[in-house]
Order: C-alpha cells, then sequence, then structure tokens
C-alpha cells in the first residue's frame, strides 16, 4: 500500500541535528515531518539512552529535554522509516516496515532538510570478521540495546574522540578496557588537546573519560594488525599491535576497531547537492546547491554535537527566512574544532598496507583484497567482482576502498539508495530504469546465495 503526505519542511534523520531543525521549524508555524530509519529518535549518539537525567545533575537529559521540545512544537516524527528515494522536485520516498507488513510512503515537501549523520569507517585487517570483532560505535549501540559485556576484556582500538567515549561507556557497563590504542601520534595529538582551552566543556567531558579509564592502558601511534581466533571457539581471542616498529600479541574477550567517521552524503548526492572534498557543501545558513534543500550535522562536516544541534537550529529558521547571527558565528567556531579534529586523526599511511591479499574487504559480497586490486577503480571492480552491490551497498567497503586503493566513489547515485522490496519501484514517482531494477535483483538473488 502507498500513502501520499505533505508538508512545508521534511527532515529526513531525528538525531540531534534532525531534532532540533524540526522543533525550530515547526515552533515558525510550518507544517514539518522528521523520518527516520530507527525505532527511536536520538541518531547515534542518543541512541537507546536512557533520558530520565543528566548523569551530573537533576536537570533532565538533553535528549529528553529536545524530545519534549520537539513534541511541543507540533512536528511529527514518524520512525522506521528509511529513505530510498528523494527528488528535488519535492518529494521523497520512505519503506516503512512494521513486524507483519511493509509499504512505501511518498512525503511531499516544500523545503527539505537533510540530517542523515555519518557513520564508522571500517579499515579490513586479517580476521576483522572474526566473531568478537566490532566497530567502536556498534558495540556501544550494541551494548545499549542489552548486549552483554560485564566481566569482558575488551580493546578498544582505531581512531577519533569515540574511542574514549565508548571505552568510558563499556566501563561503565561492567566490562575492562584493557587498552585503547589511538593510531594517530602524539606530535598531532597534542597541539589538538592543547587547542580545546577553547571548548571547556571538551575540555572536562575529555577528563571525565580518562577518569573512568585509569586502569586501562592508553597507547598513541600504534594499531591492530591482525585479530586472532581460539582454536576452539574461533571466536576472537588475541590481538597484535604495532606501533609500527615492533609488534606485540595482547589477549582479549572482545575487540571494537573504528577509523573515525564517514558523513552519510547518498541522499545529498542523489538530490543533485553539490559536495566540498568528502561533505556536503553548504552556505552560513545550511543551504545547499539547490534551491530549497538544506544540510545539517554531520554530513556538512564531523563537528560534533553541539555543531549538529546548532546547524539543525539555524536550518529550522532559515526554512521560515529568519536567522539569528549569534547561532551564525558559534557555528563558525564549531567549524575551527572540525578542522583540527580532521587534522588530528588523519589516518596514517602505514594502515594502507593492513589488508593482505586473502583479507575479505567487501563483507556482503566475500571479495578480497587481491581480487579488488585487480581492477583500476569502483565502478571496474563492482562490475566484475560484485563488491559494494550487498545489502550495504558500499557504505562499509567503499570508504575502505577508498583509502587503501584511492578509488573515488562514484558521485552520481542511483535510487534505491537501500535494498527495497522490488514492488517499492511500482511506486508512480519511482523511476522504474533497468539499472535500478537490475540493482535489486542482484541483492536479491545475494540474499537467496546467502
Ligand atoms: C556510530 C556512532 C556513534 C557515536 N557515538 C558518539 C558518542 O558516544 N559520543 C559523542 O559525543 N558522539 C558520538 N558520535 C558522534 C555524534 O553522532 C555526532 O557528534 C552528532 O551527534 C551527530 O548528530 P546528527 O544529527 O548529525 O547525526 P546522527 O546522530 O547520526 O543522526 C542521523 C539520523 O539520521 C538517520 N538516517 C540517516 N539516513 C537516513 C535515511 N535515508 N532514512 C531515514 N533515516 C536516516 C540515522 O539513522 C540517524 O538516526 C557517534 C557517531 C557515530 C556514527
Amino acid at each position: 500500500m502507498s500513502q501520499d503526505i505533505s508538508s512545508d519542511v521534511l527532515v529526513i534523520g531525528a538525531g540531534p541535528a534532525g531534532i532540533a531543525a524540526a522543533t525550530i521549524a515547526a515552533e515558525q508555524g510550518l507544517k514539518v515531518i522528521v523520518l527516520d530509519d530507527n525505532r527511536q529518535p536520538g541518531g547515534q549518539i542518543w541512541r537507546n539512552l536512557s533520558t530520565a537525567h543528566h548523569p551530573s545533575t537533576s536537570k533532565r537529559h538533553p535528549k529528553q529535554q529536545a524530545l519534549d521540545r520537539l513534541y511541543r512544537s507540533g512536528a511529527q516524527l514518524l520512525t522506521r522509516r528509511v529513505v530510498f528515494n528523494a527528488s528535488a522536485s519535492g518529494f521523497a520516498e520512505a519503506l516503512h516496515e512494521t513486524a507483519t507488513d511493509s509499504n512505501v510512503e511518498t512525503f511531499r515537501f516544500q523545503q527539505l532538510i537533510l540530517a542523515t549523520g555519518a557513520r564508522e569507517r571500517f579499515l579490513p585487517f586479517p580476521g576483522w570478521t572474526l566473531p568478537g570483532v566490532f566497530g567502536v560505535g556498534g558495540l556501544q549501540a550494541l551494548t545499549r540495546a542489552g548486549y552483554p559485556v560485564a566481566g569482558k576484556h575488551i580493546a578498544v582500538t582505531g581512531t577519533g574522540p569515540l574511542l574514549l567515549a565508548v571505552a568510558a561507556h563499556l566501563v561503565a557497563a561492567g566490562a575492562t578496557v584493557t587498552t585503547v590504542a589511538e593510531q594517530a601520534p602524539m606530535l598531532k595529538l597534542a597541539p589538538f588537546a592543547a587547542s580545546l582551552w577553547r571548548q571547556p566543556a571538551k575540555l572536562v567531558q575529555g577528563a571525565r573519560y580518562r577518569t573512568k579509564l585509569r586502569s586501562a592502558t592508553y597507547r598513541t601511534g600504534c594499531w591492530v594488525v591482525k585479530a586472532i581466533a581460539s582454536p576452539d571457539s574461533h571466536t576472537l581471542s588475541a590481538i597484535h599491535m604495532t606501533d609500527g616498529t615492533r609488534t606485540w600479541t595482547e589477549p582479549c574477550d572482545l575487540l571494537a576497531c573504528g577509523y573515525y567517521l564517514v558523513p552519510n552524503t547518498e541522499l545529498a548526492q542523489l538530490l543533485g547537492c553539490a559536495l566540498r572534498g568528502s561533505f556536503v557543501q553548504t552556505d552560513a545558513h545550511q543551504r545547499t546547491s539547490i534551491l530549497g534543500i538544506f544540510c545539517v550535522g554531520e554530513p556538512t562536516g564531523i563537528a560534533g554535537l553541539e555543531a549538529a544541534i546548532m546547524q539543525g537550529k539555524i536550518a529550522g529558521l532559515a526554512c521560515a527566512g529568519k536567522s539569528t547571527p549569534k547561532l551564525l558565528r558559534r557555528v563558525m567556531k564549531q567549524q575551527v574544532f572540525a578542522k583540527n579534529l580532521e587534522y588530528a586523526f588523519a589516518l596514517r599511511q602505514e594502515l594502507r598496507s593492513l589488508p593482505k591479499q586473502d583479507t575479505i574487504v567487501c563483507r556482503c559480497e566475500d571479495v578480497t583484497f587481491a581480487a579488488m586490486q585487480a581492477y583500476h577503480g569502483w565502478t571496474d571492480a563492482k562490475l566484475q567482482t560484485r563488491c559494494g552491490m550487498g545489502p550495504c551497498q558500499g557504505r562499509v567497503c567503499g570508504p575502505a576502498a577508498e583509502f587503501l586503493l584511492g578509488w573515488k566513489p562514484p558521485i552520481s547515485m542511483r535510487q534505491p539508495l537501500y535494498p527495497v522490496p522490488l514492488r517499492a519501484l511500482s511506486s508512480p514517482l519511482a523511476s522504474t530504469s533497468k539499472v535500478a531494477i537490475n540493482k535489486i535483483e542482484g541483492i536479491e538473488s545475494t540474499k537467496e546465495r546467502i
């Protein structure tokens, strides 16, 4: 069954940025709908978070405050909607799946705010597909959903501020974090830490994490090169680490490994919005290159929670033709922070030699590094090996191939952005091009093979 729903402003993504944007736009008297693919709003940082009280005060948790204000604003929140298609002519299509049914809904809009967030970057290394190896944010999300880590010995490795945040979270959940290993060298981290004097809240947060992690070893300039399975259980039992000159073994029950974040720009690209580097290009009012389409939060630059919320507010106001200079100035300050983050946690060249010839790079289609190396670019490799054609549609192996092989991802996107049932493409607005249908058939036949 297909439904047609109209709004003045459609917001895609109910993370902190999308919630702020929807709230402010609705408070300006606009009819606002906000869509998210999860069961609950909150995005990554507020995922499955107990919202009763802020840990350090008796105030309500910021997530609860944001949600209360969203509900009061009159904006309509619709969860479990995966937006797989959108057009600058004023519609977006979402797959709505319930326990018993699924249907495609069409949302018509006057203005659109993209708040699609970011995902983790994974770099393949021998053993990264073993049971017991997780993404850093992935393990955090699973733990919040009830995955038991109490009593487990966990190594947290990769890069970015998320390592400390997640390691502290795991300790609070009863795990023993044995090591936090940051690939960035101290030479780059020290100036970044020093620059935080301008952001005292972040300094305090960092200090809190370090206090929680006082029993864990914190190392900079080192990284995991191999995950080892126990011969009996075939699950993770140890990791090999290196600092580039020597390699050693550390036992652990679980490994959380992630290499910073990759912005979710696919929807913006499908709509034809211009990119600046890896991010969606926006002006000071969060306007993209396409009239009536705004972008906020991580797709415009990885700058953290505060920046995401401020950008959301700016876009919400801009939809009503308003702005506040104070907010604009504060966002500019956060952009400096984003640049510093990018420099401090840039991936080191040695990580390019992480995968061996037989290391799987595309997990959906079981494509090895050797198989991919035989080709010159993403499109070639995709056609010959099916890499990037599985259920994740290259969201995991694409950024890995970009770093390891220097392959630029395709600029132009085609719908559907996510696997959807074939009948979703029979909606009158969906462009049922032969290519799109082939893509879906490929996914379905893959599923059968698995
Ligand atoms: C895995 C992960 C864990 C993180 N954990 C922390 C942490 O512990 N502490 C911290 O300070 N920062 C963390 N961050 C960073 C934090 O998410 C950001 O700083 C900030 O909160 C981003 O807000 P946002 O609204 O831009 O994006 P997000 O919070 O990512 O929200 C985007 C929302 O859009 C939805 N969405 C995307 N595409 C579609 C689509 N096509 N259809 C429907 N819905 C869609 C997503 O599911 C998500 O709910 C994490 C980031 C990631 C990726």
